[in-house]
């Protein structure tokens, strides 16, 4: 019989296995079960020796069975199997309940591995239904040796599949695997000199000493690079042959960019021209704008749907919040002038829209009338069509699962797509995740701007510090300047749930309640110095038409202190605004915060920005608060982020999937590889496009993208 990678897996481990490793891990195949890594090795100078393993711990241990009993249990019916071992430091017992078929293994004077968390029975230590192996009988001493050397994998296990079951079922697959082909192309895998399948599968699993599964390792860790590369470099070749509306700039462009109130950046010249340029050709662009706070993503984006609408195209931009929606299309008609806003004849598009207004917007996109529709989730809805719609911008991309991003593009025929984040994406994630986007920067800032100074107010150390906070804004107040205070909850009762990432940090047991919006309106009402201050408060849970008022009051000057959520967080631009006070700032996300405070120093005026918090000097969360306030770098800021995450956390759960097929690579670590594998990826697809001559990476590219297809990652 001759067993690949793509055998079922239940002919060879046996049916009740086969349902076993299905139930707990979806496996169904060789391919899957010998995916399965260890999660670590076990030496032998690993192990504990009884003598010294703590109560509560999980310990490896290397032991001799002294004694097997068998009693019938006190209080319920059943049996206990009792198997006492040593390893001349100490005696264990290791509890088998209801297990009485193990006698036959497990008898007096063999030797072996046993592994598990250590219990205290009646003060004496026990291990529970320990993982174990055991020796073969009297192994000589080279034998021994041998196995001094030889890792012991551990699996990552259930409760119905232990480690060692994991390993024999592996073994047993291993012992009759036939590995016909080679995923990696041989050139490349003797460049990096890397191992071959077969070897790898076998010492990743079975390795006889350390050096073999480390070499295993980094042979599929390459192999799992390649495939991801390769399949993104598959995408990005499959976008070449779509078809799509070529839009080139024109009278109306030009009008457009003369008209500005101000020069572009060389940045934003640029990105326009790299957009121009994806547009002009005949296939669609799928290209990411990534840019701080404030560095004028938007005009870009503005010029590319005036590079649509004059070639009859519509644009839907879709913005996460209503606010947000508002303030683009107001800013929108601003921009355009009189003149081209009546021939565009923008609309936006909300939810909370009256019936009658709602149904004209839907109107003019559906009929053209409309060249440019504005809005929030609401432009999803299967009610909105388009007559031509030519190009997607999606603002602030990381509020946007793709699925959203391409149900908007499914309403056109493959129209052109812009998606722009503020949320700075380390370049190995923008790669592995975002692979199939071109990404432009706008890495500086319009000219003009001031630099925003940003302290850490630690209230553990100066409780009173507070106090000098609130005159710190009244200064601005009295100054003519507008002020935001942060808070992360709306009232003792309501957090804001607009916004799902704000972090709680893992270590901090939710000590102090929160502060809120709700409750510090009054308190700044109370402040003597801020008596004659304007003060309005602003939350996802108010009305829209609500919120909208107090945004625009504010951007007015109409208000001086704002005190809201991180509503604020995406897109509002007030340049009066000098100061921002964030309580309780370790509740935030470091890139979170960047963006928060990237909303004063917008104008003339330098920005300040008062990170308050109350966690202690020394805690992960006040180091997350210092590292903001120690730089203006988002970009060196969201590769801190991601030192100080998990890299599921960084990958995003929802949106993701890229971390379940990805399981040695690494992309926060990995970045050599990944250029690496890119590099190789393109020349394969460009010399055999269909992979015609790769049937090996092809089987792995489908596994790769049958476990999750079509997804990439969320901001961290
Ligand atoms: P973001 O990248 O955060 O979306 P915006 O596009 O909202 O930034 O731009 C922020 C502000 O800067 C807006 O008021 C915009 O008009 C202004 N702006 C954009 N580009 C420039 C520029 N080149 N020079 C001066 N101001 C600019
Ligand atoms: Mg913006």
């Amino acid at each position: 019989m001759s067993v690949t990678l793509d055998s079922p897996l239940g002919a060879l481990v046996g049916d009740r296995s086969q349902k076993a490793f299905q139930k707990a891990f979806g496996y169904t195949t060789v391919a899957d079960l010998l995916g399965h890594y260890p999660r670590r090795y076990a030496t032998r100078g690993e192990l504990t020796s009884i003598a010294e393993i703590p109560p509560g711990e999980h310990a490896t241990l290397v032991a001799e069975i002294v004694s097997v009993s068998t009693r019938s249990m006190r209080q319920k019916r059943g049996s206990v199997l009792e198997v006492a071992i040593t390893d001349g430091t100490g005696l264990v017992t290791l509890t088998f309940f209801n297990q009485a078929w193990r006698q036959k293994d497990l008898r007096e004077g063999a030797r072996g591995i046993f592994a598990g968390k250590v219990g205290l029975y009646r003060g004496a230590r026990q291990l529970a239904h320990p993982d174990y192996e055991l020796f073969e009988d009297d192994p000589s001493e080279q034998a021994q040796e041998e196995w001094a050397k030889k890792p012991i994998p551990l699996y990552p296990s259930t409760s119905s599949l232990a480690s060692w079951q994991i390993a024999k079922a592996i073994g047993v697959v291993l012992d009759v695997l036939d590995v016909s082909g080679e995923p990696v192309p041989d050139a490349i895998r003797e460049t990096e000199s890397l191992a071959s399948l077969a070897w790898s599968l076998e010492h990743i699993h079975r390795p006889k000493e350390q050096d073999q599964w480390q070499k295993a390792r980094d042979s599929l860790r390459f192999q799992e690079a390649l495939v991801l590369q390769t399949a993104l470099a598959v995408r990005r070749a499959e976008q070449k042959n779509v078809e799509s509306v070529a839009r080139t700039p024109g009278a109306d462009t030009n009008a457009f960019l003369a008209g500005l109130p101000f020069e572009l950046t060389p940045d934003q010249s640029s990105v326009i021209n790299e957009i121009h340029e994806d547009m002009s050709s005949p296939h669609p662009m799928t290209r990411l704008i990534q840019g701080e706070v404030g560095s004028g993503k938007t005009v870009v984006a503005a010029c590319a749907m005036v590079t649509v609408a004059q070639t009859g195209g519509q644009t839907a931009l879709l913005a996460p919040t209503e606010v947000l929606a508002t303030q683009h299309f107001r800013s929108l008609v601003k921009t355009l002038g009189p003149d081209m806003t009546a021939r565009l004849n923008p609309v936006l598009l909300t939810g909370s829209l009256p019936a009658a207004v709602k149904k004209k917007a839907l109107l003019a996109a559906a009929s053209g009338a409309s060249h440019l529709i504005i809005g929030t989730h609401a432009l999803l809805s299967d009610a909105v069509s388009f007559a031509d719609l030519g190009l997607v911008v999606i603002d602030e991309q990381h509020r946007f699962g793709v699925d959203q991003r391409e149900t908007l593009r499914q309403k056109g025929r493959h129209p052109h797509l812009l998606v722009l984040t503020a949320t700075p994406i380390p370049r190995t994630v923008a790669m592995t995740v975002f692979g199939d986007l071109d990404v432009s920067t706008i890495a500086t800032m319009p000219e003009g701007r001031s630099p925003i100074t940003s302290h850490v107010v630690a209230l553990a150390d100066h409780p009173s510090w507070m106090t000098r906070v609130w005159q710190r804004v009244a200064e601005e107040v009295e100054n003519g300047r507008q002020a935001f205070v942060v808070a992360p909850a709306i009232s003792p009762s309501v957090r804001e749930e607009e916004h799902e990432e704000q972090e709680i940090s893992p270590e901090e047991p939710e000590p102090r309640a929160l502060a809120t919006v709700e409750e510090t309106l009054p308190l700044l009402q109370a402040v003597p110095e801020l008596q004659s201050a304007r003060m309005e408060a602003l939350h996802g849970r108010m009305p829209t038409d609500e919120k909208d008022e107090v945004m625009s009051r504010f951007g007015a000057g109409q208000c001086d202190v704002l005190v809201a959520t991180t509503v604020i967080e995406v897109g509002i631009d007030v340049p009066n605004a000098s100061i921002m006070v964030i309580l309780d700032a370790d509740r935030f996300g470091m890139s979170q915060l960047h963006q928060l405070r990237g909303r004063v120093g917008r104008g003339e005026h330098p920005g300040t920005c008062l990170l308050v918090t109350h966690a202690e000097q020394g805690t992960l969360a006040r180091a997350r608060v210092e590292s903001v306030a120690s730089t203006l770098d988002g970009f060196e800021l969201a590769a801190k982020d991601v030192e100080l995450r998990s890299e599921g956390d960084v990958l995003g759960v929802r949106q993701s999937g890229v971390r379940s097929r990805l399981k040695l690579l690494r992309v926060t670590r990995d970045g050599d590889i990944i250029d690496k594998a890119k590099g190789y990826a393109d020349e394969i697809v460009s010399a055999d496009p269909t992979l015609a001559g790769h049937k090996a990476l092809v089987f792995e590219i489908a596994r790769h993208l049958d476990e999750d297809s079509e997804d990439y990652l969320e901001k961290t």
